[in-house]
């Protein structure tokens, strides 16, 4: 079995144990609980997001899992049932709490992923503030690359199935894939089905953000479901990680 690095299902002298060995780095998702077409459950992003900073933590050793901000900046899926949304000022109070606590313990580099497209520019926006809440000598690193996450999406796709052109960024191919191989049981493979295909430019996320998702796809999908398979999830979240832990092994200045 693998060795516990989720920090809430520690007691308290474990975690002290923890900071005192030297353990003072600290991963945590931004994930949300929104609408993911017809076809996959409303914690997606919530849960892959805790399966990602598991993975980084593991990566960069030394480095312990908080719990993930399971619900995010969903404003744009808000026509569809079931969909929790916070406002931007709402999910920086709530971060903001998260890091000054975890520094207040002694974590010293604290990792944000973003596992959900609508937290990317608001915590982009926030990190600087986000470094003047905690302990001072404390660094707050945030992953904000939302277009590499695509990309890397579309080549693992790509790779194992030639089906790249099917990633479109939301219950997509990738994301649907992701879902098999983390909750089997709470997929809808037959329900999974093309949605709005067409090229994610800057102008078209700036529809979805004014009009609402609903408006360029009914059913909730950007991309093609289609193929998804737990095999292409297992290597989404691989190299995903990778491409994450690599980022905070580099922008980290401690050991
Ligand atoms: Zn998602």
């Amino acid at each position: 079995m693998n060795r516990e690095i989720f920090l809430e299902r520690m007691t308290w002298p474990q975690v002290k144990a923890h900071l005192e060995s030297g353990t003072t780095t600290v991963v945590f998702a931004c994930g949300a609980v929104e609408q993911h077409g017809p076809h996959l459950p409303l914690f997606t992003d919530a849960e892959h997001g805790t399966a990602l900073a598991e993975k980084v933590a593991r990566k960069l050793g030394n480095a312990l899992v908080a719990p993930t901000v399971r619900v995010g900046c969903s404003e744009h899926h808000m026509h569809f049932p079931g969909t929790i949304s916070l406002t931007a000022e709402t999910l920086e109070a709530v971060c903001r709490d998260y890091c000054a606590s975890l520094s207040r313990h002694g974590f010293r580099t604290i990792c944000i992923i973003p596992s959900h497209g609508g937290n990317f520019a608001p915590l982009e926006a926030m990190k600087e503030r986000l470094r003047e809440a905690v302990v001072p000598g404390t660094e707050v690193l945030v992953y904000t690359d939302l277009p590499e996450v695509i990309e890397i999406w579309r080549r693992v796709v790509q790779e194992a199935s030639g089906l790249g052109d099917r990633v479109g960024g939301h219950a997509d191919i990738a994301e649907s894939s992701v879902m098999l191989a983390l909750h089997p049981g709470l997929v809808r493979q037959e329900e999974a089905a093309p949605g709005c295909t067409e090229p994610v430019t800057p102008e078209f996320i700036r529809r979805i953000i004014s009009e609402g998702f609903h408006k360029v796809s009914p059913n909730g999908i950007i991309g093609d479901a289609r193929g998804l398979s737990a095999e292409i999830g297992h290597r989404c979240i691989d190299a995903l990680a990778d491409t994450l832990a690599e980022y905070f092994a580099t922008a980290r200045s401690g050991p």
